[in-house]
């Protein structure tokens, strides 16, 4: 979110040397976006959502031409599978708001859902939906395509240099403490993902952001994976595959995972992906683990993101999107700087994902969580 807003801000005439890029770890990317599984989406369950990939994936569609960097984007589909009738409704339902909008998703049958997958075992397929230009986008590329494209407009990127405080005269920010030292600025635009709501702390802003683990590991190759592949997802269970390489990316959401800032391996919960995953495909207890690591979801009450301003002035916020957050990191930059820019979001309307929606109890629920 930062990378990209630090790229629209330029791109809308701000003069470089007027920016600057904060990023504690020592590359930039090293966040939930460099953890993701790289999934992007049309296929969700509110308006605003479908709004903003709308936007958002056509932008990553254009990246190369636009930047210059390749993104690896493979429209390869999501196939979302319901098991139980409750699912299998609310699929429904999101098929005909996605179709309203313009994104062509089908519904498919239980029958048809299994006809499609021919190595899983979806016995309890009640339905499923399917959007072939739905898939799978490379997450570094993307930040460094972000990150070099600013820097060659003249940004100063510094990594490894830790927000550690936020100065303020009154309710008026004033200036930004770093480990590498204080900068003065009347501005500061919050995206620090997870560690959101400790930045928001420094300027006595509260943001109801939890940090919560979610992992996933990825296997050797496994031949029988054809290059379409789809990303699918098991909804119920909120487990999921991916082709990645020759092999599979796999993952499942603890439903128990208590917030925190952990970001270790949960080897007691890596197996019980694992074991879910053979059960749905069988052929994966024929392959060898390659890699596996976890990362942090940025969750609020809603799933969905916080945009905009705070009741301290200069301080704003991009943050808090709840695990789909990679695929809307294009649009959400862009609607960044038309809002500290212009006051308004101009490329989609936003405002009501606003801070003070928590407060005053306008929450609208984002049903396709994974
Ligand atoms: C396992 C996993 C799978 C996911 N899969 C998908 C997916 O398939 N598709 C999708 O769209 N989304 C996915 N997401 C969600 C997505 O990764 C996030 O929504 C998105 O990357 C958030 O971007 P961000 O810029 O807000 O946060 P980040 O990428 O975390 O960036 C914030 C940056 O701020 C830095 N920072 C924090 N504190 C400080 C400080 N004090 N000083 C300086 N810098 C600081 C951090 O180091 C970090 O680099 C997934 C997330 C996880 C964890």
């Amino acid at each position: 979110m930062g990378a990209s807003a630090a790229y629209h801000l330029m791109q809308r005439g701000v003069a470089a040397r007027n920016i600057v890029l904060l990023e504690k770890e020592n590359f930039f990317g090293q966040g939930a976006t460099g953890r993701c599984a790289g999934g992007v989406r049309y296929q969700f369950s509110t308006e605003i959502n479908i709004k903003l990939s709308l936007a958002s994936l056509p932008m990553l569609e254009r990246f190369k031409e636009e930047l210059g960097q390749d993104v690896s984007y493979r429209q390869c589909g999501y196939l979302l599978v319901a098991t139980n009738e409750k699912d299998a409704n609310k699929f429904k339902h999101n098929v005909e708001l996605q179709n309203k909008l313009g994104v062509s998703t089908q519904l498919l049958s239980g029958d048809e859902v299994r006809a499609r997958l021919p190595l899983m075992r979806f016995d309890d397929a009640m339905a499923g939906t399917f959007n072939q230009k739905d898939g799978v986008v490379d997450p570094n590329s993307v930040v460094m395509g972000y990150i070099a494209a600013a820097q060659r407009m003249g940004v100063q990127n510094f990594s490894g240099t830790e927000v550690i405080g936020v100065n303020l005269r009154g309710d008026q920010v004033e200036g930004v403490q770093t480990t590498a030292g204080a900068i003065k600025t009347r501005m500061i635009l919050n995206a620090a993902g997870p560690w959101s709501s400790q930045i928001g702390k420094m300027a006595g802003v509260q943001l109801p952001v939890i940090p919560l683990r979610r992992q996933m590991f990825t296997t050797s190759p496994l031949k029988e994976i054809r290059d379409d592949f789809p990303f699918v997802i098991d909804f119920a269970q909120s487990l999921y595959f991916h082709r990645e390489g020759e092999g599979l990316l796999i993952g499942m959401s603890n439903q128990n995972e208590q917030p925190g800032f952990d970001q270790s391996v949960d080897k007691d919960f890596e197996l019980a992906n694992l074991e879910a995953a053979i059960n749905r495909m069988p052929l994966v207890e024929k392959a060898q683990r390659s890699s596996h690591w976890a990362g942090l979801y940025e969750v609020t009450p809603d799933a969905h993101p916080i945009f905009g301003g705070t009741t301290v002035n200069g301080f704003y916020v991009c943050t808090g999107f709840s695990g789909h957050g990679f695929m809307h990191g294009p649009i959400s930059g862009k609607l960044m700087s038309e809002y500290i820019l212009d006051g308004k979001f101009t490329s989609v309307d936003v405002s009501m994902l606003d801070l003070k929606r928590f407060e005053e109890g306008r929450l609208i629920q984002e049903y396709n969580v994974v």
